[in-house]
């Protein structure tokens, strides 16, 4: 009988951490094994918001395939996936297709615009290397800009960040440490600039532990960052964005709106006939949508519920991760012809949100909260251990946050 073919789709937390797993347990002469990204690299995105403010640099970020990959185990094609044929059990690529047994779609977030009016056009998200680095020279050339026209415009100036999730409080954490450098650089006084986050809902991180949003918002209002709460983001154009609050409509002129007020699963899932709730692909509990046995959808492209709340589980790495293991596992299983698949339960460990370098909030171990410096170290905790399972120790080592003082 001829090895299946087993195509992972996408190189990020989801997709990697399957190639890596199943690189580990199974032979060349069981199965061929192929992962397919759109670019030579994998990148951490949860250290996106770093990049986007310019307090990291994007090559701390990512990580060549090639480094964690077995290439004579794994076959990689650097390529864009462009289309799923499911009937044909194919995969359409910008310069080719591959036939699968096996599919694995680990495809990804993108960002969801609910319609609103100018944000495609105008604002800018960070989901990407791309994204990122485009955020950063944007609000930098802003800054240059600033004292080469004679008249000076505020717009430049001001940065709105649309949604207070963990995204947009993560990043406005970030911009409040890396502003004052940006100031000095380009001799543009401290208090000429704004950074602006708005949040439709009744308060910032809807959801989380009150005590430590309180704490968040006064460590950000403490550097400089201003909230509008209750503001839901109406319209974006070039120059303004302009939300609704207590039934009013207000403007804030402004060339940089950051959108992180959500996601929805990469739409070239949906579009490839999967029935998908806001781009996100139900799936049971072996990670299969229902009628696909050939499929498993791992990371944010996956919608799974939480039985205990009836809500879907927020997708986040930490949930990709462990799909990505869990499949890789039962993958094992089917290619050695044993097709009782184990169902996925994930084993949450907590949250745990930056405010910038040196500050952080999160609860972890259930219910134990953190604040200050003990988030922050837990914060490169969970970032390092995740690249010594992907990588060992030399990859820790290359790309780890070791200083737990800065
Ligand atoms: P991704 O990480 O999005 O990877 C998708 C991959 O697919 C990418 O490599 C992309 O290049 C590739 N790809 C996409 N389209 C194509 C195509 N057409 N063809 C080929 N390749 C393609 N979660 C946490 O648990 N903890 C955190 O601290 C945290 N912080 C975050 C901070 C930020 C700023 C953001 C934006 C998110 C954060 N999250 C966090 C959420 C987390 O990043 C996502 O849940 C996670 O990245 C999902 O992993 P994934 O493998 O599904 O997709
Ligand atoms: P999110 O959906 O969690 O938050 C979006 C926020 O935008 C919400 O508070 C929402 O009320 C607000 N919003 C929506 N529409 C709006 C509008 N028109 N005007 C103003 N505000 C609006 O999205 P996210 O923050 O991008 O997070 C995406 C996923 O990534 C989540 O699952 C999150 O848990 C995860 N994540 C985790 C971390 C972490 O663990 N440290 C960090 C970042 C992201």
């Amino acid at each position: 009988m001829k090895n299946p073919n087993i195509v992972i789709l996408g190189a990020g937390y989801g997709g990697i951490m399957t190639a890596v797993k199943l690189q580990k347990s199974l032979g060349v002469n069981e199965a061929n094994i192929t992962l397919v990204n759109k670019h030579s690299y994998h990148y951490q995105t949860t250290w996106l918001h770093e990049n986007a403010a310019g307090t990291l640099h994007h090559d701390r970020t990512r990580i060549q395939i090639k480094d964690v990959v077995n290439t004579s185990k794994v076959n990689f094609v650097q390529d864009t996936v462009t289309d799923i044929k499911q009937e044909d059990k194919k995969v359409m690529l910008e310069n080719g297709e591959l036939s699968y047994d096996y599919l694995v779609i680990g495809l990804g977030f993108e960002a969801a615009t609910f319609g609103i009016s100018g944000l495609k056009e105008n604002a800018y998200t960070i989901n990407s290397i791309n994204s990122a680095r485009l955020i950063r020279q944007h609000i930098e050339y802003n800054f240059a800009k600033y004292n080469n026209e004679s008249d000076k415009k505020q717009e430049r100036l001001n940065i709105v960040v649309g949604g207070a999730g963990f995204t947009g409080i993560e990043f406005v954490g970030e911009l409040a440490n890396r502003i004052p450098e940006l100031c000095k650089e380009y001799d543009v006084p401290r208090d000429r600039v704004r950074i602006i986050n708005v949040e439709a809902a009744p308060t910032a991180l809807p959801g989380f532990d009150p005590e430590l949003v309180e704490y968040a918002m006064n460590s950000l209002e403490a550097r400089g960052v201003e909230f509008k709460i209750g503001a839901m983001i109406k319209e974006v154009t070039e120059n303004k964005l302009v939300f609704e609050k207590d039934e009013q409509r207000e403007e804030i002129e402004t060339n940089t709106v950051v959108w992180a007020a959500g996601v929805r699963g990469n739409s070239l899932v949906e579009e490839a006939g999967f029935e998908a709730n806001r781009g996100r692909i139900p799936v049971r509990d072996d990670l299969r949508p229902e009628g696909h046995d050939d499929v498993f959808i791992v990371g944010d492209c996956a919608l799974i519920m939480n039985e205990e709340t009836e809500r879907p589980y927020p997708p986040t790495a930490q949930i990709a991760i462990q799909q990505a293991e869990h499949t890789a596992a039962n993958l094992v299983r089917l290619v050695k012809g044993d097709n009782h698949l184990e169902a996925f339960k994930p084993d949450l460990k907590g949250t745990v949100a930056s405010l910038g370098h040196d500050d952080a909030i999160g609860v972890v171990f259930d219910d134990k909260k953190l604040f200050g410096w003990s988030a922050t170290a837990m914060k490169k905790v969970i970032d390092n251990r995740y690249l010594l399972k992907l990588g060992g120790i030399g990859l820790l080592l290359k790309k780890g946050k070791l200083n737990f003082f800065h």
